[in-house]
């Protein structure tokens, strides 16, 4: 089958993005999105102010949604803690909304919407669906971001790679009261856990964590999270008080922390986690999700080849994926964990300052 513009690989932000600009510069593109219906994503749901600014340009308000407030951030380990007022309001808000409200808006832009539409892998020219179906289309967008194609698969990074894992606190006002309007970041050795409220009072607890220290669980999670626990009370104090004991809600394996594409496999453009992947401690990954999308919609527009574009948008994510990768380095290891809440402590911008350092800046005109 041949499609009558683009095709999408993949509806979440970075998809959605580009079937937004796509769809408003009059070329029609087809997201093709694997889930039926609207899922949540391995994320910790944090939105910085800028951000939310592009939200704001692609149609999204996010205090429309509900989204969760949040204006300073919390540096937890061991028994230590200091936090900081965050330069500007930022928000929390779960992947679910967020998705769903993108897609949707991509759709009132006229993109056409595929749901339920698995792709197996790319071919020259456009891609096969999982059933064997062929799809053909003049240019391809590949938006799968923490999946890979076969064909299409990021490296990994190092032989201890991180492993993502997200839970889901129920909601207590004694839960609410402790977090607040603050997104906690719990440094541990190898790795950290990020906290916050969403829009329906619930609180999400994600974590990147080497596999090495899953692994000294038993590879169990859920053990994982009562070890860690038990040698760091703040997060003990707040899955005492959530309204139920947290299930595992996702896990993804091999998280390529660092990684950049310098150039396409298929002669498509690779936009989101399949572009450049930034340590989430400190980076934000929605954040070049949305700049790539929007990148890559315009790119088609203006007729700039698939090399052209990976090599630009490779050169604009080099410096804050370095920048998140440092901040991470240093956070996963107690002493620089210790070290980090010592300096934040008495200079309080310097978390403002790794915030804009490690955010990817508009492209040279
Ligand atoms: C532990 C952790 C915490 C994080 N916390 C934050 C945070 O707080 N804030 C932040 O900004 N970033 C955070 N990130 C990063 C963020 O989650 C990603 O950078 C972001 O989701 C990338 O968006 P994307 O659109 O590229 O990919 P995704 O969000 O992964 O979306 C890809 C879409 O493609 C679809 N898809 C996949 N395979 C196929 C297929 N074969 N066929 C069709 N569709 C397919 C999926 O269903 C999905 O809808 C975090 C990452 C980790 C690991």
């Amino acid at each position: 089958m041949r499609l009558p513009g683009p095709l999408i690989v993949g509806g979440g932000p970075a998809g959605a993005a580009a079937a937004i600009v796509l769809a408003r510069a009059g070329v029609r593109p087809t997201v093709l999105e694997r889930h039926a219906v609207p899922h949540d994503a391995l994320c910790g749901g944090f939105l910085s102010w800028s951000t939310a600014s592009r939200l704001q340009h692609l149609g999204i308000d996010l205090a429309t949604l509900g989204a969760h407030p949040v204006e300073r951030v919390r540096l937890l380990a061991g028994n230590r803690q200091t936090e900081a007022r965050l330069p500007q309001r930022c928000w929390s808000l779960s992947r679910r909304v967020l998705d769903a409200r993108l897609l949707a808006r991509a759709e009132e832009e006229g993109a056409e919407v595929w749901r339920g539409a698995k792709v197996a892998r790319l071919v020259a020219g456009g891609a096969e669906l999982a059933g064997g179906a062929a799809i053909e289309a003049e240019a391809t967008i590949l938006a799968t971001g923490k999946h890979d194609l076969r064909g299409a698969g990021r490296p990994a990074m190092s032989t201890d790679p991180a492993v993502g894992l997200r839970w889901r606190l129920a909601g207590t006002a004694a839960l609410q009261a402790m977090v607040g309007g603050a997104v906690e970041l719990h440094l541990f050795a190898g790795g950290y856990a990020g906290l916050a409220l969403q829009e329906d009072g619930s609180a999400n607890l994600c974590m990147a964590v080497r596999r090495s220290v899953l692994a000294s669980a038993g590879g169990d999670p859920v053990r994982l999270l009562e070890r860690l626990a038990a040698r760091h009370s703040a997060l003990a104090d707040r899955i005492a008080v959530a309204g139920s004991d947290p299930g595992l809600a996702q896990a993804v394996a091999n998280v390529p922390y660092g990684w950049i594409a310098k150039h396409p496999a298929q002669g498509e453009l690779r936009v989101g986690d399949q572009s450049a992947v930034i340590p989430s401690l400190a980076g934000e990954g929605i954040a070049i999700a949305l700049a790539s999308g929007t990148a890559a919609g315009l790119a088609i527009r203006d007729g700039i080849d698939a090399a052209r574009f990976q090599k630009r948008l490779a050169r604009r994510a080099q410096f804050p994926v370095r920048v998140a990768g440092a901040i991470a380095r240093v956070g996963a290891n107690p002493l620089g964990a210790a070290a980090i809440i010592e300096a934040v402590g008495l200079m309080p911008a310097l978390s403002g300052l790794a915030a804009r350092m490690s955010r990817m800046g508009e492209p040279a005109a």
